[in-house]
């Protein structure tokens, strides 16, 4: 027996037609790229959407084109987000950190249409406008007065194209499966791949996140996302802002630990999230300066493994809640978060600190299992690891063009990563695949390594690679860079590790280096240490 509800399509523009009607007012503040702040409602956000999607349709955009975007989160990509996909075409946001050639791929390979770029990254869309193959314009986010100069031929002021149009412009009615946007993953090995989501994928992960046990969103909540726009939908939080009327603060080019620290303090941001090379700066720049967050209840660690010494920082010296969290781009991207459940709250605070390490329980929408190498399903004990692999209506079922990739097996995607799960449901990650350590025919989490390591005050960032070795096939090497105005000293630091890990796990050896090199998405590279270090003699070998 079928049930008598109404067949109404889960669209894109749904989410900000609700939130322009009930929350009209709650803002959207965007520092710019020019540095000046910006404020408006999402009324005024919609009105705009709207006269983009007139724009679009004038420029001959359709149902189902692509328009790619390499833009700083602000309120104009927040219009291009929603007049793009509401209007029923593609939204296909890219990575500015990527190499020109990776652009370059990602245009053709997506047939983008129509490129919108910030300022700063004019001289990027330059070196690669000219040979992408079905791109007929770049539009500039900015208005008249501060156009740049460029080489390119079809160049369009955006503030010019929307503000010429009309207000008025009813979002179309389609299929929920439509294509509402596209985010190629990294890339790291080889071309990367299209992850094309649905407007059907998006409004429900937008629902799944809202809630109280994610991002706690409501207008009675203030968040400011770091995670940038231009990678996995800056973890789903614009969708998910406007639907709730959440104020949202986008902080435009500034990252650095002053630009973040007075956005959180002057916006009054409640709810804040980001990967921890971002918090890494903002607690450096607030111990520098005696600074306390004032408003800040929660943050969310995600991207990379959060340390221990990182979450007990901002819960214990700065009074935030932390939620680590964990995702990839082919999951939306929010694949697990890490609420204690009421019981734990009165744990000591080293019990606590175990659980808080764990990346977390799966929203509404996400199902995890581990299994062996063969594809058996392990226990769900806290104990046994294997590989992780997630099901739901948020999760790619394939990649653009790559339909039938070897990521999915009955019905399950495989992430790639290596983990546990534990009776309550709290997922943790061991390792990446292609991270851990393997030693003697035994596993090594280099995560562990890391976040152990992480805790001696002279280590800022660590890092640890497999080095070939003779006997053991691979042994760990630690990496280090210290924090200010420290010299790490290898026995030191071996010692301090020695009745911290198993004693096979030790590293072999300890080299200090100034920095880490960070990709795109502000994670450290590990496929390039591994390369820089590929000659490395471990002592003794
Ligand atoms: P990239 O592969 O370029 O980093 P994603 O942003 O999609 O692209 O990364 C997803 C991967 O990031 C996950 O598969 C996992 O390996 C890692 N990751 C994400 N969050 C965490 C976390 N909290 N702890 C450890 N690893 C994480």
């Amino acid at each position: 027996m079928r049930g008598l509800m109404m067949d109404t399509p889960l669209l894109v523009s749904s989410l900000l037609r609700h939130g322009a009607a009930i929350y009209g007012d709650s803002e959207v503040v965007s520092r710019t790229v020019e540095g000046a702040i910006h404020r408006y409602g999402y009324a005024e956000a919609h009105r705009r959407s709207q006269q983009l999607a007139n724009a679009l349709t004038r420029l001959g955009i359709k149902l189902g084109d692509r328009v790619g975007t390499i833009a700083w989160n602000t309120y104009r990509h927040f219009e291009i987000y929603f007049g793009v996909s509401g209007m029923g075409a593609v939204c296909h946001t890219m990575n500015p950190r990527l190499h020109p050639t990776q652009i370059l791929y990602m245009l053709d390979h997506a047939d983008d249409r129509y490129v919108f770029v910030d300022k700063t990254f004019l001289p990027l869309i330059e070196q690669v406008a000219g040979q992408a193959k079905t791109l007929e314009g770049v539009i500039v986010l900015t208005d008249r007065a501060s156009m740049p100069e460029s080489t390119i031929e079809n160049l369009i002021c955006y503030e010019d194209l929307v503000c010429a149009e009309s207000e008025s412009y009813d979002w179309p009615e389609f299929d929920e499966w439509t294509a509402s946007s596209l985010c190629y993953t990294s890339g790291t090995t080889g071309n990367p791949k299209g992850v094309l989501y649905s407007n059907r994928a998006t409004v429900l992960h937008s629902l799944s996140v809202a809630m109280p046990n994610v991002l706690n969103l409501s207008d009675n909540e203030c968040i400011l996302p770091i995670v940038p726009m231009f990678h996995a939908n800056a973890w789903g939080i614009p969708y998910a802002a406007v639907m709730t009327g959440t104020k949202l603060v986008m902080p435009g080019a500034r990252l650095d630990g002053e630009g973040v620290y007075e956005m959180l303090n002057d916006e009054r941001v409640t709810f804040t999230a980001g990967v921890p090379t971002v918090w890494i700066m903002l607690l450096a720049y607030m111990r520098e300066q005696g600074k306390k967050l004032d408003h800040l209840q929660r943050i969310v660690i995600g991207g990379s493994a959060a340390s221990r010494s990182m979450i007990q920082a901002f819960e214990e010296e700065f009074e935030v809640e932390v939620r680590h969290g964990w995702g990839m781009t082919e999951m939306s991207p929010v694949g697990a978060i890490n609420t204690l459940a009421p019981p734990m709250r009165d744990l000591p605070a080293e019990e606590k600190l175990d659980i808080q390490s764990k990346q977390g329980r799966p929203p509404y929408g996400v199902e995890m299992m581990i299994t062996d190498d063969k594809g058996n399903p392990l226990p769900h004990d806290g104990e046994a690891y294997g590989e992780l692999k997630v099901k739901g209506p948020f999760i790619c079922s394939g990649y653009l063009g790559l339909e039938n990739s070897e990521a999915h097996e009955d019905g399950w995607f495989d992430t790639n990563d290596v983990a546990s799960i534990d009776p309550q449901g709290y997922m943790q990650i061991v390792d990446r695949k292609k991270d851990i350590i393997k030693s003697g025919g035994e596993w090594i989490s280099s995560i562990d390594l890391e976040d152990t390591a992480m805790g001696h005050p002279d280590v800022l960032q660590a890092a640890v690679i497999g080095i070939a070795h003779p006997k053991w096939d691979e042994r760990p090497l630690l990496l280090i860079v210290p924090a200010e105005g420290k010299r790490p000293d290898k026995d030191d630091i071996l010692g301090y590790l020695e009745d911290k890990v198993a004693k096979w796990w030790l590293p072999d050896d300890v080299v200090v280096v100034d920095s880490f090199p960070i990709g795109g998405t502000g994670k450290v590279l590990k496929n390039e240490l591994r390369e820089q270090f590929k000659d490395y003699t471990l002592p003794g070998v």
